[in-house]
This record gives structure tokens, C-alpha cells and sequence, in this order.
């Protein structure tokens, strides 16, 4: 048997690094005042249908939607926004604060064609920000996102973009149909059907002569009204003062159709097509689309995937094993040695043994192995002798300790404390 094309199994070596991820993640958020939420993974279809767009690739053919035993249309969460902001709005979250910070971390789930960095069951880092249409506040999320990667020793180029507002976009739309109307025979198929639909997601084609042709279509940047305009010129003026470089991109639309303004993607050369680590934007419609109150907000998210790539690539300190590995020659050591075992737990060491109890060699093998710090050997003479052999395995010192009610209290203070930095690795 096999997982499916597309999801992946996380084993116990990659697992450490997303906990490293999702750590430096939860201590950026707990920084900026991010609190967690967690919402279902099946959701209405209707829900995405509704708040992404019909007329999205994800909507179109990547979300994985089937009809319950009831006969009513679920889908698996393609994204995390949707389901947050339903949540927000059941809950009436707006009453509790007046600016709702909110993070969720979980699957998603396209059905896309699976690559290095393109899974089908992929992780996000989501993150929403509702209750305000201030610039700064698109300054600080998307400074908060940069500062994760930062934290995790990874770089990535700042791209940003405005969409306008439902007072300037339908104008620069009708100007992209017009456009694109003149230059039917230069677009791909997909996009000869999207230059009239949807003629934003035309200029996120990724074939070339529809490339070569967004090159010369109007800019957005050139149709937003000045509202639109000063609210960008304040975001970048505010990424300058919290010193978060950023480019202007006005060919990043996103595939997602309810962003309003500001928009902005975290962009890396190592991963070839799949170069987004992240990618949010402002979305001051969407609340009230899905039936809320009129509410601002922006929101990202991070992929866990294409974090842990990046984190591969980069020189590691080599994993730690236990702190203690308890070596017991025959079955009174061994007896001895589980009750130390579970003494030394409790003390707050990482502590294993073998019960098979198989030879010195063999054991002290599986010691080096394992990676452990120390090795205590206990037999049958330390057991009458009431003290044993602690052997620090990086030094090669050894000293003798005492087989007494003291000694799991006396392991767990030989080990220096872990440095913070060190120990989230
Ligand atoms: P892409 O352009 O790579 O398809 P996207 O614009 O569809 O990305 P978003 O929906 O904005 O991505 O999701 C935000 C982040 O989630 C992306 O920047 C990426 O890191 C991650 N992500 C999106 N789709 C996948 C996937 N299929 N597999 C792994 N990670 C993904
Ligand atoms: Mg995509």
C-alpha cells in the first residue's frame, strides 16, 4: 500500500524541523498579539465558491469536493481564510476585540500536479488581521510574516502590489478586456476564456507569449483611484519605517478574487516554480460577503512545505538523541534500571533503555546510535557495590554515582540547560 500521488508522509527527521517551523512561527505570533484558532477541515462548498470565486483555478478544478451521505456538497479547505472569517462571523469575534488577530495552522487541500514544493495535502501558517483598514496595519502583518522567515534564518524577496478597490477595479478590468480583446491569437487557451471572465488571472499566466503580452497590458498600478494610491504609498512608506525592503510587482494579482488593495507575495529563487514561501493581502470586502458585518482585513499565509525545503538546504546542527541511555547487564539491573528509567522522566530527562538487556557492546552501540549524552552501566556488581559507571559519551569522561532515591535528581542536574536557541532546532 501507498499514500496517494500528492500526499506525503512527514517521518520522524523532517518532523523536526516543522516543529521548528511552527515554533518560531507561534513565538512571532504570540509577539504581535496573534491568537490561535482552529476551524474544521470540511467545510460548505458554497463557502469557497463564494468568497474565492467562481471563476478561480482553485474553485474551477482544484478543490477536492464531494457530496456527503445527506447528499450535501462538502470541500476539503483549499485554504484557510474561508473557514477562519465563517468562524468569525458564527462567532461574532468582532464583539470580543475591536482589531481580531487570529492564526490557524493545518492542511489544505488542490488538487494540483504534484511537484517539489506542490503537494496536494499542503500546510499553511494562516494568518488574519480583522477589524481595520489601516495601512499600518498592512505594514505590521506583512512585516510579521517577513520576520518569520527571518527568525528562521531564511531569505526571501518582498513583492507587493495594490488591486484597487471596487471603486477603481472594474475600470482597469474593462481596460484588460479591451486589451486583451485586441490580442486574442497571442493568449493561451486557458486564457482566451479568462481574458473575459476573469481577465485579472490572465496576467498571472505562466506560458510564455501570454507573458510576453502582460508585459505590455495596462498597469493597475497606473488605474487606482487616490484613495487606493495613498493607502499603497502609506503601506510602503510603513514597510520603509519597520525596515521590510519590498519591490513593486503590479503583475502579482494572486489567484484568489477577493483581495482589495494591497496584496504581496514572499518570493525565493531556490525552489524553481514553486519560489512562493507566502503570499497574502487586504481583503475589505470579504467579511461582508460572507454575510458579516462590513469588517476590513488582510490576512497570509506561509507554506510549511516550501519552508522545511528551504530549511533543508541550509547547514544543520546534527540532532540531538537522549540525554540518558540506561546500559542494565541481566534481569536485576534491568528491573532496577526501568524503575530509573521512569524516575529520571519524571526528573525531566529524555531517558531509554533496552528491555532485551543484550550485551555491553551491543548496548553501548545502540547508545552511540541513538545519540544519547550519557550512559549509565549498571550489572550486577554496581547493584552491590550501590554505585555504577556514568560515562559522558561527547567528553568520553566517566565518573561513579550512587545507586540511591537521589540519583534521577542528581542525572537531571548534570546536564547543562539547553541553550533556547539550540533547543528549538
Ligand atoms: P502558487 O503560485 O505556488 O500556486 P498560490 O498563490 O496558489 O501559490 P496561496 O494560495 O497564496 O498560494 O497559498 C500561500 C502559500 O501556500 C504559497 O505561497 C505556498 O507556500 C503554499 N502553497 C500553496 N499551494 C501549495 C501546494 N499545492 N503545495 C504546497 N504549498 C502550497
Ligand atoms: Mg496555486
Amino acid at each position: 500500500m501507498q499514500a496517494l500521488k500528492g500526499f506525503k508522509d512527514i517521518l520522524p527527521d523532517e518532523a523536526a524541523l516543522w516543529q521548528r517551523v511552527e515554533a518560531t512561527a507561534r513565538d512571532v505570533f504570540q509577539r504581535f498579539g496573534f491568537e490561535e484558532i482552529k476551524v474544521p477541515i470540511l467545510e460548505r462548498t458554497g463557502l469557497f465558491a463564494r468568497s474565492i470565486g467562481e471563476a478561480t483555478d482553485i474553485v474551477e478544478k482544484e478543490m477536492y469536493t464531494f457530496n456527503d451521505r445527506n447528499g450535501e456538497s462538502l470541500t476539503m479547505r483549499p485554504e484557510g481564510t474561508a473557514p477562519v472569517l465563517r468562524a468569525f462571523i458564527e462567532h461574532a469575534l468582532h464583539l470580543r476585540r475591536p482589531l481580531s488577530r487570529l492564526f490557524t495552522i493545518g492542511p489544505m487541500f488542490r488538487h494540483e500536479r504534484p511537484q517539489k514544493g506542490r503537494l496536494r495535502q499542503f500546510h499553511q501558517l494562516s494568518v488574519e488581521a480583522l477589524g481595520s483598514d489601516h495601512p499600518r496595519l498592512d505594514a505590521e502583518v506583512i512585516a510579521m510574516a517577513r520576520q518569520i522567515l527571518v527568525e528562521l534564518g531564511l531569505a526571501a524577496e518582498l513583492q507587493l502590489n495594490s488591486l484597487g478597490c471596487p471603486a477603481c477595479r472594474p475600470a482597469y478590468r474593462q481596460k484588460l478586456v479591451n486589451f486583451f480583446a485586441g490580442h486574442q491569437e497571442q493568449l493561451c487557451e486557458d486564457c482566451r476564456r479568462r481574458a473575459t471572465a476573469n481577465p485579472l488571472r490572465v496576467l498571472d499566466c505562466k506560458s510564455a507569449n501570454c507573458r510576453a503580452l502582460n508585459a505590455k497590458a495596462p498597469a493597475i498600478l497606473d488605474a487606482l483611484c487616490p484613495p487606493c494610491a495613498q493607502h499603497l504609498t502609506t503601506v510602503r512608506r510603513n514597510l520603509d519605517t519597520l525596515q521590510a525592503p519590498h519591490r513593486l510587482n503590479p503583475f502579482m494579482v494572486r489567484g484568489l478574487d477577493y483581495y482589495t488593495r494591497t496584496t504581496f507575495e514572499l518570493i525565493t529563487d531556490a525552489l524553481g516554480s514553486q519560489g512562493a514561501v507566502g503570499a497574502g493581502g487586504r481583503y475589505d470586502s470579504l467579511v461582508h460577503r460572507l454575510g458579516g458585518q462590513n469588517l476590513p482585513g488582510i490576512g497570509f499565509a506561509l507554506g510549511i512545505e516550501r519552508l522545511v525545503l528551504l530549511l533543508q538546504e541550509q547547514p544543520m546542527a546534527p540532532a540531538s538523541g537522549p540525554d540518558l541511555f540506561l546500559a542494565c547487564l541481566g534481569e536485576a539491573a534491568a528491573e532496577y534500571g526501568f524503575t530509573l528509567l521512569h524516575q529520571c522522566r519524571l526528573a525531566g530527562l529524555s531517558a531509554l533503555m533496552n528491555f532485551q538487556t543484550p550485551g555491553l557492546k551491543s548496548q553501548m552501540r545502540q547508545a552511540d546510535r541513538l545519540k544519547a549524552r550519557l550512559v549509565l552501566l549498571i550489572g550486577a556488581n554496581e547493584l552491590n557495590a550501590g554505585q555504577a559507571v556514568l560515562r559522558d559519551l561527547t567528553s568520553k569522561e566517566e565518573c561513579q554515582v550512587p545507586l540511591n532515591d537521589e540519583l534521577a535528581a542528581l542525572l537531571a542536574n548534570k546536564l547543562p540547560t539547553p541553550d533556547p536557541l539550540i533547543s528549538g532546532l
